[in-house]
């Protein structure tokens, strides 16, 4: 039977599946034939209640949303200091593939933009027999709790088509802010955005940020709290790149969009939510994404001040 939350969940549903603007993301060529009218909502609670309306299990590339799990990986593996030498964490007001690199050190603003990402994916290394794709998506796969795998058309249409995010690899390179070779970085950093999700993963990853870093469906800590901290508060300054401001002024949570069409938002201590709608607006922010996370906001009393 039907709970109230998800009987909610259904209304709100309806009612933003009116909302037909933005387009599906074509820099990608591989990305841009899927169905605009996928969408699905989805909440995971700290106590493992999941609640899910809509195209809940229909799987899609993480995109962007992997940015803050290997931001974490980077600072569990090297810890503050290290990390912070090579990525800053001021907002930069920018869009997400903007060359947003200090004068004269070349550091990035911050690890939510595809620079700072790309500086990230350098900084883990192979460990322990697995490479650092492996260990990347065995992260991302302890966060879900199950495994995942990559979309491998849309890795290759990335390798193909990701120009500025070569070019970004190796000007961060000439900084010698990455200081290995730039082209399997970038792969990885390819490789990373192809992982494979549904909208009932993305809710379990963002809920296990929620719940300090400790999945609530398989009980593993799968990260500690200090970079789960630190992945949250870049989440809530840089994670909806140049909306940023406007997103913690009307949603109020930590929040990572993907040009995939999927954004997740974090309540600490209560709930992961994450919305899969693939039209975006001019940010590379899903349109739907962000309407829905307004409404549940308001409507649940989820904005970080009315929740406290
Ligand atoms: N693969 C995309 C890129 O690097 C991811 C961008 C995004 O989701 N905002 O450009």
């Amino acid at each position: 039977m039907e709970s109230p939350i998800e009987n909610y969940l259904r209304i709100i549903h309806e009612e933003i599946s009116d909302l037909r603007d933005g387009k599906p993301y074509s820099t990608i060529p591989a990305m841009a034939s899927v169905n605009p009218d996928n969408f699905g909502i989805c909440l995971t609670t700290v106590d493992g209640y999941m609640y899910e309306v809509g195209d809940t299990r229909e799987e899609f590339t993480i995109q962007s949303i992997s940015k803050p799990f290997t931001y974490g990986l980077a600072l569990s593996d090297l810890g503050m200091d290290a990390v912070d030498a090579k990525v800053d964490v001021e907002p930069s007001g920018d869009a997400f593939n903007e060359i947003s690199l200090a004068p004269g050190t070349g550091r990035p603003s911050n690890a939510m933009i595809n620079a700072g990402a790309l500086t990230a994916t350098s900084l883990i290394r192979s460990r322990g027999g697995n490479t650092r794709f492996k260990r990347i998506a065995n992260l991302y796969s302890q966060f879900a709790g199950r495994q995942l795998g990559v979309d491998e058309e849309i890795y290759r249409s990335e390798l193909d088509h990701g120009h500025r995010n070569r070019a970004l690899a190796y000007l961060l390179r000439s900084f010698e802010i990455i200081e290995n070779d730039p082209t399997p970085v970038v792969e990885d950093y390819f490789r990373q955005c192809s992982v494979m999700v549904n909208c009932m993963d993305l809710s379990v990853m963002a809920a296990t940020l929620a719940n300090s870093g400790r999945n609530p469906m398989t009980g593993v800590q799968v990260m500690d709290l200090l970079p789960v901290e630190r992945v949250l508060s870049v989440m809530t300054t840089c994670g909806m790149y140049d909306d940023a401001g406007a997103w913690l002024t009307s949603v109020g949570m930590p929040a990572k969009s993907g040009v995939g069409g999927g954004t997740i938002a974090v309540l600490p201590g209560q709930v992961g939510l994450a919305v899969y709608s693939p039209p975006l607006d001019d940010h590379g922010n899903s349109v739907r994404g962000v309407a829905t996370s307004q409404r549940l906001s308001r409507d649940m009393e989820l904005h970080f001040v009315r929740a406290a």
